[in-house]
C-alpha cells in the first residue's frame, strides 16, 4: 500500500511491493488534484513494459522486461490531458549485469519499493495534440 508525505513542495511517495506504478501515480494526482509539476524516482522493479516511439507509424511499439531490475530512474512531468492528471514518465533500469534500458514507461510492478518526489506547480499544464508527430506535447 502506498504511503506519502506532504512536503514544502508537494510530496514524497512510498510504494509498496506488488503495486503497478503508472496506474497508482494516476490514482494519487487525481486525488490531489495535481494539474501540472515534475516528479523523479528510484526503487527496485519488475515487469516492466518500456515503449519506443516509432516515427513512420506514429504508434508506440512496447518490449517487456521480465524480472526484478533496479530502477536506476524514473523521470516525469505532469501535466493535463482532456482534464485529468497525466504523468509523463521515463524510466531506466539496470540488470545483474549493469546494463542498462530505458524509454517510455507503460507499466512497471514494484518488486522492492519505489520512492517518488513529486514537485507540485502553482498553474495547471495542458497537454495538446500535435498533427505532424501524433503526440499530445506541452501547450506552454
Ligand atoms: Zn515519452
Amino acid at each position: 500500500m502506498m504511503k506519502s508525505k506532504k512536503i514544502d513542495s508537494g510530496f514524497i511517495l512510498r510504494l509498496g511491493k506488488g503495486e503497478e506504478i503508472v496506474r497508482t501515480l494516476a490514482d494519487f494526482l487525481k486525488e490531489k488534484n495535481i494539474q501540472s509539476g515534475s516528479l523523479s524516482g528510484i526503487g527496485g522493479v519488475k515487469d516492466i513494459r518500456i515503449m519506443y516511439y516509432d516515427l513512420q507509424t506514429k504508434k508506440y511499439v512496447p518490449k517487456d522486461f521480465l524480472g526484478m531490475y533496479e530502477m536506476t530512474s524514473l523521470l516525469g512531468n505532469i501535466s493535463l490531458v482532456d482534464g485529468n492528471p497525466f504523468a509523463h514518465l521515463h524510466i531506466t533500469i539496470s540488470d545483474e549485469d549493469y546494463r542498462v534500458f530505458g524509454g517510455h514507461l507503460d507499466s512497471a510492478v514494484v518488486g522492492v519499493t519505489c520512492e517518488i518526489v513529486v514537485n507540485v506547480f502553482s498553474e495547471p499544464i495542458n497537454r495538446v495534440a500535435d498533427e505532424e508527430f501524433g503526440l499530445k506535447f506541452l501547450d506552454l
